[in-house]
């Protein structure tokens, strides 16, 4: 099986640099179409008979031409599409021909024959023509394509040619791994060396790892790449196991840790080293591509040189929400956290106020769930300076919005972790005076969880916030199983039912009941009650059948831009 895929990668790679071969039978078939014509025109020019066509009798030397053309057509389309081989043919034809024809014309003097020496001549001269000038296209063409597939310095192969010897592999069940290594500190030999002292380094260490590579002195059957910059792709095949594969890259990195002198200066490099599996980790090309890669990163990141990551799932986790922190970092730095706003109503749809959801897009402008970026801002530390971006962009809202409709609030999210930070409540009272708004219609909503974590701290600040004449509002309530005791001393104007309830409350009898429950609780501790997340007219008439008093969800208003949001005032 090695040795068979083996030549289908060689023949992979062959035929992305010569790609286009005509095949054989086409060959077979236009040299005997070529001795046919050429035996009719041998024939016709003997010939003294005559035939009879569309009522004319013609002598049958007069087809000579015809045949002649067809003869000479099926020469051209050898050397045009057959190249070397058609060349050599039609060559060894015509040559063939021309002793005949000169002894015709020039010792027999027969002048019948005269037409056909020139042609013959006129032919031969043709062909060489076509030859020579294919041939400079197709050295062209060749260029183009080694171009295509080989990396520009170290004359490995590159990405593209790794994808089409991964695209042969996964047509088989055997196994390979895809090992994807990139070079620790590169890029402090370029700044401090130069760029040409970096190509040298990279060029030996292009030439020992193909070394190994072309010598199976690695034990396994390998492929190796170069992807960009100091990113190179080991393909290996043929290994037993974990153990086997490990050998075989350790192969190339003792090769790489090998001390590298160019122009007298000695390097020591090292590498990191991450992979992924065809077929367990996946069987699409591209995937492998992205998890090889992830493993590598992982590897960088947990300063792993000498040993060799394998993909997991939760690697790809790690990737992700690094790559979410840097959003972040980059939305916050460029001030581009935005905020939609969600209308709330009360149970007659007249509009209470809007709760300000934070926003991130991408570059092409597709946005990033809140979903996945708050936990991310949560677990480094982001989450502060995202609500208080929020907050003050929305309090800006709220303040050309109270000129139109004076009796709206405004809700706003905080995270515990934000609540309690020192400075969040000299944070908010500058929010509060920059926009010059009446604190009473400023809502800040808090999880619930914040009263079982670390209720005594929380108690302190939402007493701050109460004193400041702010609303509080106890967001996803239902999910935290806080106890009465707390909810009872708890300072709050506000109780969010969670969604989840809303969702399972017409489905489910005790859903139901727990939302009946938590509207009278709310109520006999002198609270109000908002259900988020009604989608359905079942869900409102339960609700206004309980006595809740405010609802948010898709049925009256989705999350929206700030600019439809002020036309609801
Ligand atoms: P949340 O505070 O519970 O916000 C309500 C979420 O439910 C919003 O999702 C909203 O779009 C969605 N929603 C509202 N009504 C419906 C409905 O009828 N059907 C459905 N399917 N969904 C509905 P979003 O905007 O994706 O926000 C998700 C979470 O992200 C929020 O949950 C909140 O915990 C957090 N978040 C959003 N903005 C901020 C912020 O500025 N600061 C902090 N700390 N957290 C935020
Ligand atoms: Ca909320
Ligand atoms: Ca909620």
């Amino acid at each position: 099986m090695t040795k068979k895929n083996n030549r289908n990668i060689d023949r992979t790679l062959r035929d992305l640099s010569l790609k286009n071969e005509a095949p054989k039978s086409a060959f077979i078939a236009l040299v005997v179409l070529y001795a046919v014509a050429y035996f009719f025109v041998v024939q016709a020019s003997r010939s003294q008979g005559e035939i009879t066509l569309f009522g004319s009798t013609l002598p049958q030397s007069s087809f000579t031409g015809v045949f002649s053309s067809l003869a000479n057509i099926c020469i051209i389309c050898l050397v045009i599409i057959y190249r070397l081989p058609g060349f050599v043919v039609s060559l060894i034809a015509l040559l063939i021909q021309f002793p005949m024809l000169y002894v015709n014309v020039f010792v027999r003097h027969n002048v019948n024959s005269l037409p056909g020496f020139f042609s013959n001549i006129l032919t031969i001269v043709s062909v060489v023509i076509i030859f020579v000038n294919n041939r400079r296209i197709q050295e062209f063409q060749k260029r183009f394509r080694d171009a295509a597939i080989t990396d520009r310095l170290t004359k490995l192969p590159n990405r593209f040619a790794c994808s089409a010897v991964m695209e042969e592999l996964v047509k088989h069940p055997a196994k390979f791994a895809v090992v994807s290594i990139d070079l620790n500190d590169f890029k402090s030999i370029n700044d401090t060396m130069g760029h040409d002292t970096g190509d040298k380094v990279l060029l030996e260490v292009a030439r020992r790892w193909k070394r190994v590579a072309d010598s199976w002195a690695s034990g396994t059957n390998d492929f190796i790449a170069r992807l960009t910059g100091d990113e190179f792709l080991l393909i290996v095949r043929g290994y037993e196991d974990t153990e086997e594969l490990r050998n075989s890259v350790n192969t190339y990195r003792s090769e790489l840790e090998k001390k590298i002198t160019i122009d007298d200066c000695d390097f020591y490099l090292t590498a990191c080293y991450g992979y992924t599996e065809y077929p367990t980790d996946s069987i699409s090309i591209d995937t492998l591509f992205v998890y090889a890669d992830a493993a590598l990163h992982e590897a960088k990141r947990r300063d792993k040189t000498n040993e060799l990551l394998k993909y997991s799932p939760e690697i790809m986790n790690i990737e992700r929400s690094l790559e979410i922190e840097r959003k972040i970092r980059a939305a916050l730095e460029k001030d581009d956290i935005s905020f939609h706003l969600q209308p709330q109503y009360d149970m007659n749809h007249k509009l209470r106020g809007f709760e300000a959801l934070a926003r991130m897009q991408d570059p092409d402008g597709s946005y990033i769930s809140p979903a996945d970026f708050i936990p991310v801002a949560e677990k480094t530390g982001l989450i502060d300076r995202i609500d208080l971006r929020v907050c003050d962009k929305a309090a800006g809202f709220l303040q050309e919005a109270l000129r139109k409709n004076d009796g709206i609030i405004l809700s706003v999210n905080v995270s515990v972790r934000h609540l309690m930070k020192n400075s969040f409540v000299d944070e908010i009272r500058k929010v509060i005076s920059d926009h010059q708004i009446d604190p009473a219609h400023l809502e800040i909503e808090i999880t619930e969880s914040v009263m079982i974590d670390s209720a005594e701290k929380a108690l302190k600040r939402i007493d701050e916030l109460k004193a400041m004449g702010i609303k509080v509002a106890i967001d996803d309530f239902g999910t935290g199983y806080s106890s009465l005791s707390y909810l009872s001393n708890f300072p709050s104007d506000l109780l969010k039912i969670d969604k989840s309830f809303i969702d399972n409350m017409n489905s489910n009898d005790s859903s139901r009941q727990y939302v009946a429950m938590i509207i009278s609780i709310g109520h006999i501790l002198n609270l109000h009650v908002i259900s988020e997340g009604v989608e359905t007219q079942e869900q409102l008439d339960v609700l206004q059948e309980n006595g809740c008093d405010y609802i948010q969800g898709y049925i009256w208003g989705r999350p929206m831009h700030p600019e439809d949001a002020a036309k609801l005032l």
